[in-house]
């Protein structure tokens, strides 16, 4: 036991050679605490610097990878900037020219900023050069702008050059090029040669798995795609059989579990309420309410994923079971991802519960002090039915009075972590997850065992549905042009800029300057994340009382908006997209009876953006479209470019690795009939990763 302790002890991120306490702050930010998260820092993706074709034969700006002796060397004073040029030759006798610029900024004449260069390149001197190909006069060699030159005779060379050549995400102040040399001292330490095995053997031979140790190495420094692939394998499996080991104790513990409340259909509130709803629920609704009912008034702890496309009206069955709570006397809270999501179902609730005796309350963190104390106090009283939020509020710190079902609206797909807090504030809860990005029916039972998943499988009726087309702005605007005329509404989406809501805003803020002299007759308003919450409410009430035309937004509004007269959905940049995200804006119109319109205006349209442009034109079903958007990703992204949020897991894609998934799957029922609460020797060091991982954030899992 000392032993296994001493080897999976955490080793401080700066105890590494070239590391010191300054560089260790930079790694924190990226979350490496210590050497053992080094080594699960898996690349964003890889460059493939193996060498190719002759280098004339690539496009321009396409990169090149070149290895060659240095024929001669010179270099140019012009006023502004310092230029420094190298022509190589290779064994074949192809040549390149390359390019350094340095701006002028070092007034200290004794400085040479190509001081280290000119000694790495002098003449006769063989050298790695990656850069990109560029067309300035290029009379006897291919032209390169170089982004990194590494010596040949250098033992570090390899890591950076001549192979698939891994890239990070980083931060400012780390390069990739330092970022690797420390991967390669990590590599090479006694923490990787230590990283226990938590795979039980049998599975690692049945599954024919590299090791830990093989598959780090590997994943960082591939010598071959094959190898990549392998690696990579491995650690997806190991993620997959982590979480659905998570699901499958849970689920034979909520089994057994028993609610010491208990509900009881009485209609009082339920009748009323669908009298004056409006509208018939669809059969799909029924069918799922059925489903929920019967869990809530079921003896053990309802725990169900509703799966249903954008727009499939799931917010009515959820209000549904939460008035099945209200009318037994119990609370129930609802929780959005976001606080304008929030505010809108406050809205909808309150909209289609009027005149009925349930209180209904919200609470985000931009609620006043004053006003949140009332609120914290109404619900330790009961004197608050339904409670309204996001995530983070009403997972922290709320003391209700019986809280008896907590419905998570918007979920990403397999989502563990954040139910747990909630689990805090009673022992028992009746949950209820709803997700818009669905995984199939069969994947999903596999996955949480069987029973917990209701799926809404048709839209309401009248529903038309929504044109969907490729064309440029002028079009578009066009479209917004004709349709505002009749009196509908338009929104116009730009994409977050490099994840940030602040550049991003600047960013929208300066379109819908412009937009606004495109649409000199309309009236036009901007949404983004960096506005106050009242601000964004503000917005988003008066776009939805038609006291605005158009909604010029960054993709704050990407889920559960729910406007019904708006009938266009302008895409801009459409290709920075991915198809999940588009399919969820296009969700935003065509929500009710009038015909509407999805417009993708593409800018840089690459041969991945026009193809998930086309897939989406083409495309209505959320589920294939979630599929698709997997299957696009190319070798270059095989760990992937997911959007920040999805990252459930960082090795393994539920889509692309479909069959790891079900071995996992797999994996999972048979070890955990043969050995429930895995007290097997050969299931030890697979348990306490479970227990490092779930015990902390997931406290209906017991596995002391
Ligand atoms: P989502 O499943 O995407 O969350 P919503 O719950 O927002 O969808 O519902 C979309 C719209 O459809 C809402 O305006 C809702 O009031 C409406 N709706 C829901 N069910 C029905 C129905 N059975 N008939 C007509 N309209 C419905
Ligand atoms: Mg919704």
């Amino acid at each position: 036991m000392l032993q296994y302790l001493y080897m999976s002890a955490p080793v401080k991120i700066q105890y590494l050679k070239g590391i010191g306490p300054a560089k260790a702050k930079l790694f924190e930010r990226l979350e490496i605490a210590t050497v053992q998260d080094l080594l699960r820092y898996y690349p964003r993706t890889y460059q493939d610097r193996r060498l190719g074709m002759p280098p004339n034969e690539y496009n321009s700006d396409a990169l090149i990878v070149f290895k060659g002796r240095v024929l001669r060397t010179q270099q140019i004073p012009a006023r502004s900037v310092l230029i420094f040029k190298a022509v190589l030759e290779n064994e074949k006798g192809e040549q390149v020219e390359c390019t350094w610029f340095k701006k002028r900024m070092y007034r200290a004449f004794r400085f040479d900023p190509f001081g280290q260069l000119k000694k790495d390149f002098c003449i006769n001197n063989e050298v790695w050069v990656i850069g990109r190909k560029n067309d300035r006069g290029a009379m006897f060699a291919t032209q390169l702008t170089v982004e990194e030159a590494y010596v040949a005779a250098d033992a570090l060379t390899s890591l950076h050059a001549g192979r698939l050549t891994p890239i990070y995400a980083l931060t400012e102040g780390l390069t990739n090029k330092q970022f690797r040399q420390f991967m390669y001292e990590a590599l090479q330490s006694d923490t990787l040669v230590n990283t226990p095995e938590i795979l039980p053997k049998n599975l690692l031979q049945k599954r024919q798995l590299l090791s830990a140790p093989q598959a780090l190495k590997a994943i960082h420094f591939p010598n071959s795609l094959a190898e990549l692939t392998t690696a990579r394998a491995r650690l997806a499996y190991e993620e997959f059989l982590l979480l659905a080991t998570a699901w499958g104790i849970k689920r034979t513990q909520t089994k057994i579990l028993s609610k010491d409340y208990s509900y009881e259909i009485k209609k009082n509130l339920l009748t009323p309420f669908r009298e004056q709803l409006g509208f018939e629920f669809t059969n799909s609704q029924k069918k799922v309410i059925n489903e929920i009912f019967k869990d809530l008034t079921s003896p053990r702890p309802m725990n169900r994923l509703l799966q249903g496309d954008v727009g499939s009206g799931k917010t009515v069955v959820a209000l549904c079971a939460m008035l099945l709570a209200v009318e037994n006397g119990y609370q129930a809270a609802l929780m959005a991802p976001t606080e304008i999501l929030a505010e809108q179902h406050f809205l909808t609730f309150k909209r289609m519960l009027k005149g009925l005796p349930v209180k209904v309350a919200i609470l985000t963190s931009s609620t006043k002090a004053a006003a949140k104390k009332k609120i914290l106090q109404d619900l330790a009283d009961g004197n608050i039915d339904i409670l309204v939020g996001t995530h983070a509020v009403i997972q922290d710190g709320v003391q209700f009075h019986n809280l008896r079902l907590a419905v998570i609206d918007e979920q990403h797909r397999f989502g563990v972590k954040q139910r747990s807090k909630l689990k805090e504030k009673t022992a028992k809860l009746d949950l209820l997850t709803m997700t818009a990005t669905p995984i199939p029916r069969t994947l999903a039972l596999a996955f949480y065992g069987d029973l917990d998943v209701s799926t809404l499988s048709e839209l309401p009726p009248g529903r038309q549905p929504i044109l969907t087309e490729c064309a440029t702005s002028k079009l578009a605007y066009d479209r917004v042009r004709s349709e505002v005329e009749k009196g509908r509404q338009a929104y116009i989406v730009f994409p977050l800029i490099e994840q940030s809501e602040k550049i991003s805003a600047k960013a929208v803020t300066e379109e819908f300057e412009k937009l606004k002299k495109v649409f000199p007759q309309f009236r036009l308003a901007v949404l983004h994340g960096q506005m106050s919450q009242a601000e964004k409410e503000k917005i988003m009430a008066d776009f939805a009382a038609h006291q605005t035309d158009i909604l010029v937004a960054t993709p704050v509004i990407e889920v559960g908006i729910d406007v019904k007269n708006a009938t266009v959905m302008v895409i801009e940049n459409a290709e920075r997209f991915g198809l999940a995200s588009l399919h969820q804006l296009r969700g935003r119109v065509g929500r009710g009876e009038h015909e509407s319109y999805c417009v993708l205006v593409p800018q840089h349209a690459g041969s991945v953006a026009k193809e998930r442009v086309d897939i989406i034109c083409a495309t209505r079903d959320g589920f294939k479209i979630g599929e698709r958007d997997m299957q696009l990703r190319g070798p270059g992204e095989i760990l992937g470019t997911r959007q920040s949020g999805e990252l459930e897991f960082k090795a393994g894609d539920i889509f692309k690795d479909r069959d790891i998934l079900y071995w996992a799957i797999e994996d999972r029922d048979e070890m955990l009939a043969a050995d429930p609460s895995l007290s097997a020797p050969e299931h030890a060091a697979f348990k306490r990763k479970l227990q490092e991982l779930y015990q902390e954030n997931w406290h209906l899992i017991d596995l002391s």
